[in-house]
């Protein structure tokens, strides 16, 4: 871990494959304010699960260990350019400069891979469309258990019943934040 500054962000998506970091999201914690070393962290359940440190001047370089395809251990340390460009009230805002060229305004995380949106959705489609559909039949086969969703099914224990019904918000959570990033491909101006 870094010295330096150290945030922590909370995740909705529970799928861990998929991190990432925001401009907006380091400028909750005025990270622009100050150049030098600063560390960051992904909350899951209350606890730190991902984390990297990064060092801001002019680019900004990220700095994380993970593993590669293989299974063996990767040391990340990649730098990513910054551009700013006015803004409608006044001053500047940064944007990260991905490696094709896109001026964005989130990276992802996935691997040693640090990529747009864009980038990020051409190399996974595949997986995205697997993961997707892996979520859609997981909400089928809890909807067949919880019949019409509003009333319990005869014979099912209520702590069951809810619990069912805890799993399938869940999971429709998961599949919106994933659909989001695969609409985004198709509709590049979208914010997400
Ligand atoms: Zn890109």
């Amino acid at each position: 871990m870094g010295r330096g500054d150290y945030y922590r962000i909370g995740r909705k998506d529970r799928t861990s494959d998929y991190l990432s970091i925001s401009i907006a999201d380091m400028n909750r914690y005025k990270v622009f304010q100050r150049r030098g070393r600063h560390s960051w962290g992904w909350e899951k359940n209350g606890e730190i699960d991902n984390s990297l440190s990064f060092y801001l001047d002019d680019h900004i370089t990220f700095h994380y260990s993970t593993k590669g395809q293989d299974g063996s251990p990767v040391d990340v340390n990649k730098s990513i350019p910054l551009t700013w460009t006015p803004c409608n009230f006044g001053g500047n805002r940064p944007w990260f400069v991905c490696d094709c060229g896109m001026r964005v305004g989130r990276l992802f995380f996935h691997r040693q891979h640090i990529v747009c949106r864009n980038c990020f959705n051409l190399v996974y489609p595949s997986q995205l469309q697997d993961e997707l559909g892996r979520l859609r039949s997981k909400i089928e086969k809890i909807e067949a258990k919880l019949g019409d969703g509003c009333s319990r099914p005869k014979g099912m224990h209520w702590k069951t019943f809810e619990k069912l019904k805890a799993k399938r918000f869940e999971t429709f959570v998961q599949k919106d934040n994933l659909f989001c990033s695969i609409a985004a491909r198709r509709f590049p101006g979208m914010e997400f």
